[in-house]
């Protein structure tokens, strides 16, 4: 009985085997064969070829002969189509060769900024997938140069930044006041909010919201008022200038624990620190990170993203604008 068994499981990983090897061996031909019937086979490459995964694309034969003519290696064309996006290849193949070894594995690359992410680097000696990021986020650049404007204002899961303006006629349509205050918020954040604010009064903590949707006029005069007491790179650091304030997206609110202050207690701030992503908030500005954010640590401003995001946020523990290209900007 223990005999058949035996044979029966010998039997089946012989089947196994002689199905991996052939779908191995497919898996090679295929490339060759793809080349040979394309009018790109050259004899001499029939090696590379040989140890090329196939892949199931349009041109690639095209694409193959394109990367072998430039020098890459069968193993580094394998990584490419493992790891790069289908518009990262497209940029690649036209492009002298790169050396893309420390990069395959980062997600968040764009082949055309590799020099960039290499001084970067070199530059603040930081890991590269720091460098990678921060590049993307244009930190290789002053603040407030080269501002794109933002296409769909909108959305839940905006960038707004010292990069990314809103237009300065653009205001939610769907603003609706908090609880009994007069401040607004767009209504699914407003409402989150209100429900934010009841769960920390049942654990004894009050919060007061004192500042949420700022319209552009008003963002601009507020920033214009702090430059008549503080110098421009001073003001920089703790306003936004007019089109670059999350609070003309009607998804950001100030908070304070007290009329008299305009900040959070420390209790009622680590209190917001670890709960406020249960509502789809985030703290925005955290400390340590304003070489990111480009602002000082603001522990009062909370930015509505949605619950999925502001708990995948605070479990990464990355700011926003880290989030946002790692995960929401599509390349
Ligand atoms: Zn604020």
């Amino acid at each position: 009985m223990k005999i058949g068994l035996f044979l029966i499981i010998i039997l089946l990983l012989s089947v196994l085997f002689l199905y991996l090897k052939n779908y191995w061996l497919i898996n090679k031909n295929a490339t060759y064969h793809a080349m040979k019937v394309s009018s790109y086979f050259d004899s001499n490459k029939i090696n590379d070829y040989q140890n090329i995964d196939f892949v199931d694309r349009q041109n690639f034969a095209q694409e193959i002969s394109s990367f072998l003519d430039k020098n890459y290696t069968s193993e580094e064309i394998n990584l490419i189509y493992e790891y790069l996006s289908d518009s990262n290849i497209q940029k690649l193949l036209n492009l002298n060769y790169i050396d893309l070894k420390d990069f395959y594995q980062i997600s968040n690359i764009d082949v055309l900024k590799i020099n960039d992410y290499l001084e970067y680097q070199n530059i603040h000696k930081i890991p590269i997938k720091e460098a990678v990021t921060e590049v993307n986020l244009h930190l290789n650049e002053e603040f407030y140069s080269n501002v794109s404007t933002i296409k769909f204002p909108d959305s839940y899961t905006i960038l707004v930044n010292k990069y990314n303006a809103l237009p300065s006629n653009y205001y939610p349509k769907d603003l609706t006041n908090i609880g009994n205050t007069s401040l607004k918020m767009r209504a699914r954040a407003s409402r989150s909010l209100e429900n934010l604010i009841a769960d920390a009064l049942t654990n004894n903590i009050v919060l007061i919201p004192f500042s949420a949707y700022r319209s552009y006029d008003y963002q601009e005069k507020l920033y214009n008022k702090y430059l008549e007491t503080d110098p421009i790179q001073i003001v920089d650091t703790y306003s936004a200038r007019a089109g670059h304030s999350e609070h003309q997206t009607g998804l950001a609110c100030d908070i304070r624990s007290d009329e008299e202050i305009d900040t959070l207690t420390p209790s009622d701030y680590k209190w917001l620190l670890d709960n406020s992503y249960k509502y789809g908030f985030i703290v925005r500005y955290p400390k340590g990170k304003s070489k990111i954010t480009g602002y000082k640590e603001e522990p009062w401003h909370l930015r509505y993203v949605g619950e999925t995001h502001s708990k995948k946020i605070h479990d990464l523990n990355i700011t926003f604008d880290e989030y946002y290209d790692l995960y929401l900007n599509n390349r």
